[in-house]
């Protein structure tokens, strides 16, 4: 998987990134669970839609923090300022960095991956820096 997520870690040429391909293998099944779940009746499809819409929702979360507000492909608003969102963000800005060898790899568990490796003060410093570039 690492030949597609590489492309998420050199500057994009235009619009999108092979990285992005990610985001449709996700879609291909929730579209199907969610599609098979709203024309049937029963318990068995039923939670076939209630597990469509989780990949869905989490999708759009996904989007929303990692692609909008660490990589600000699109705007998201006071969300930025929320404290727990800030510091996904900063997580994710050191899985970019390196630092730890790559270590976040998770986007809303990566403070606690940073956590594990003792990563807690550059994690920190990144947030400061975050607050400090909100502010101009
Ligand atoms: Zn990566
Ligand atoms: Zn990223």
């Amino acid at each position: 998987m690492w030949h597609m997520h590489e492309s998420h870690h050199k500057p994009r040429e235009g619009p999108f990134e092979l990285n992005d391909v990610f985001a449709i293998i996700n879609a291909v099944p929730a579209i199907a669970l969610l599609n098979y779940g709203f024309f049937h009746k029963g318990i068995i499809p039923g939670l076939c839609f209630g597990a469509g819409l989780g990949i869905t929702v989490f999708g759009m979360a996904y989007m929303f923090v990692h692609d909008g507000l660490v990589h600000k492909r699109s705007q998201v608003g006071p969300i930025a300022n929320v404290p727990y969102l800030r510091k996904v963000a900063a997580a994710h800005q050191l899985h970019h960095t390196e630092k730890f060898n790559g270590v976040p790899y998770g986007l809303f568990l990566g403070p606690k991956e940073l956590e594990e490796v003792g990563g807690m003060d550059e994690l920190e410093k990144e947030i400061q820096r975050r607050i400090k570039l909100s502010k101009k």
